[in-house]
């Protein structure tokens, strides 16, 4: 039997990722008492970062934050500044190195094209066996990942650059996968290799601990402390309950598992100044076991900077199929789950005092802004 506490809380927020330290921040900053538990022993959830080599390792994958709500990034910046890491990652297909996303330079190493016109040109000579497919079955949109790939950039990016590293990722034949997952993929007609389209990107400089540590600043937070190890007495210490964790856990399954894609990563400390010249290089090839390398230095270390510390920290990341007991890290939004997800949704919505939130209790493939902005948005 737990320990009682003392005191009698408004909220108690589960899970110390992200949403449950952004809530228990707008919580205090309301007035309200608040109590946050978390099973693992550190807070952070998968933003944690691990000093290793005097370098901020992103132990759970890497994370860089992205938004064009001058709001959000107002806010995030007031609790730890933010450096200018911009995300160019580059992809190896067997050896030949590509730009990423799609843009001139790709556009230029795939085809030599050297102009705009030439690279629409191109594309539109890729696409167009496609589109006749669809024209020929009547139909406009395309039905899953691998028509939306052909419909974006054509057959020669998409087997070089896409088929592999996204059937690696997600462990399905692309054309069984739904098309949204690469439309956020931006296909540029201009040199630029930054990842994002959006308007402010950064990592918080000291790493995202401090981000962390800043939104619970003054909160009480109880680690290796599981909600479901005692639900009763939980239930009972606050008037309110912000839910993190997994929705259908919540529900002790009784729909069923819900399904996710884990990664697995395997961190080497590395005898050299500067491995890959680059935060992040995607394996797009089949063959190549790990889908991308990640070289943590380079999210803060800029220019002759990376050479200060003699050593580096690579993590090649593993995509694993997720088996209770793993961490889960993708939700896989396929009809199966969608609609096992629906049920659940359901009945969260008549449980009094419960706020479902973020990528586990929502079963959503959330990036780091969208919660800060929902969470910003939200009356407590
Ligand atoms: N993707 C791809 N090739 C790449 C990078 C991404 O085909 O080199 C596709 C893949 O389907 C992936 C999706 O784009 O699941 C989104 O990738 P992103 O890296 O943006 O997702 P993250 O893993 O960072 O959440």
């Amino acid at each position: 039997m737990l320990g009682k506490l003392s005191k009698h809380y408004d909220y108690l927020v589960v899970g110390a990722g992200l949403y449950g330290c952004m809530a228990a921040n707008r919580i205090k900053a309301a007035g309200k008492t608040c109590l946050i538990i978390e099973k693992r022993d550190k807070i952070g959830g998968n933003l944690l970062c691990d000093d290793i080599e005097g370098i901020n390792v992103h132990v759970f994958g890497a994370h860089i934050f992205h938004t064009s709500n001058k709001d959000v990034w107002d806010f995030v910046n007031s609790i730890v500044e933010f450096n200018r890491y911009t995300n160019c990652p580059v992809a190896n297909y067997h050896g030949e190195l590509f730009n990423l996303p799609f843009n001139m330079n790709t556009f230029y190493q795939m085809w030599g094209v050297i102009t705009p016109e030439e690279a629409q040109k191109k594309i539109e000579e890729q696409r167009s066996d496609f589109k006749k497919i669809l024209e020929a079955e009547g139909r406009t949109e395309p039905a899953n990942l691998e028509e939306q790939a052909m419909l974006l950039v054509g057959r020669d990016i998409y087997e070089k650059l896409i088929k592999g590293y996204t059937e690696k990722q997600w462990g399905r034949p692309c054309n069984q996968l739904p098309a949204f997952i690469i439309r956020r993929l931006p296909v540029r007609l201009i040199f630029d290799n930054n990842y994002f389209n959006d308007k402010y990107q950064g990592i918080p400089i000291g790493g995202y601990n401090r981000l962390i540590d800043g939104l619970v600043e003054g909160v009480e937070v109880m680690t290796s402390t599981d909600y479901f190890s005692d639900r009763e007495y939980w239930n009972s210490v606050a008037d309110r309950i912000v839910f993190t964790g997994a929705i259908d856990q919540f529900f002790d399954y009784k729909f069923g598992y819900l399904q996710y894609r884990s990664v697995r990563f395997e961190t080497e400390i590395l005898d050299t100044p500067n491995y890959q010249g680059n935060a992040v290089v995607n394996y797009t090839a089949s063959e190549v076991p790990f889908t991308r390398v990640i070289e943590h230095k380079h999210f803060e270390a800029f220019g002759n900077e990376i050479y200060e510390n003699p050593k580096t920290v690579i993590s090649r990341e593993y995509s694993a199929e997720w088996q209770p007991g793993m961490d889960p890290y993708y939700p896989i939004n396929d009809k199966r789950n969608s609609d096992i997800l629906a049920r659940y949704s359901e009945l969260a919505a008549t449980v009094p005092n419960v706020i479902f939130g973020g990528r586990l209790a929502e079963y959503r493939y959330y990036d780091m802004a969208p919660i800060v902005e929902k969470v910003l948005g939200m009356k407590f």
